[in-house]
């Protein structure tokens, strides 16, 4: 993806001297490289479906990304310990349209989510594509993914449109507080996560 990462990472992230890492995963098509230039670029670019590639790593103002395709993914995980390891949150990135892909999806978050490296850090879903034809909404999404029945860490499905930026800013609000709240810090508008999970469906 080779992106420039811009000012608004220091906004949601704070400057030099923080670390935060996040992991950001979905199958390929699924929007992840057009959310990441639109976020930092503020700009849409177009962009094609990410193949073969398996992680990329950007660094900015203190925050590291590591970019993941689940797809085809299998034989590797073996190899994903090294990069999961000291992950703050994981952001999944979801095709809402591609309805034929989800239970798909829905096995690579399990496989996630169950992974000892990535216990209880906090989850934002992405639902991407809302202006697409039959895109799900969040809450079928969230259905969909059995979000509810996740446990141990806090939760968030965003609805969003990466082409145009709607809802990318709300989502990073969310994921931001949380992983400043992990750190012990202080942040407007968190609110506390039990053993049991908290989750949340925007819309
Ligand atoms: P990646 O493989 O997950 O990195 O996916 P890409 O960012 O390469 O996007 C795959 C395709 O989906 C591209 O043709 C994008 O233009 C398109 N796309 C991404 N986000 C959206 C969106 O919000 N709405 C629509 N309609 N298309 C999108």
């Amino acid at each position: 993806m080779g992106i420039l990462l811009s000012t608004m990472w220091e906004r949601w992230f704070g400057g030099a001297g923080r670390e935060f890492k996040l992991v950001m995963v979905g199958l390929d098509n699924a929007g992840k490289t057009t959310l990441l230039y639109r976020l930092a670029l503020g700009e849409a670019v177009v962009a094609t479906p990410t193949v073969g590639s398996n992680v990329e790593r950007l660094q900015h103002a203190g925050v590291t990304l590591e970019v993941w395709d689940l797809g085809g993914q299998q034989g590797l995980r073996a190899a994903w310990a090294t990069y999961y390891r000291g992950a703050d949150a994981v952001v999944l990135v979801v095709d809402s349209a591609d309805r034929a892909r989800v239970a798909a999806v829905k096995n690579e978050l399990g496989a996630l989510l169950s992974h000892a490296d990535l216990s209880g850090v906090p989850l934002l879903v992405f639902a991407n594509k809302q202006d697409a034809r039959g895109a799900c909404p969040a809450a079928e999404l969230t259905s969909l993914l059995a979000l509810h029945a996740v446990r141990g860490r806090d939760w968030h499905i965003q609805p969003c449109v990466a082409v145009t930026g709607g809802g990318l800013a709300e989502g990073m609000d969310w994921i931001s507080s949380r992983v400043r709240q992990g750190r012990g810090e202080t942040a407007a508008g968190a609110g506390g996560g039990g053993a049991a999970g908290a989750g949340a469906v925007a819309s």
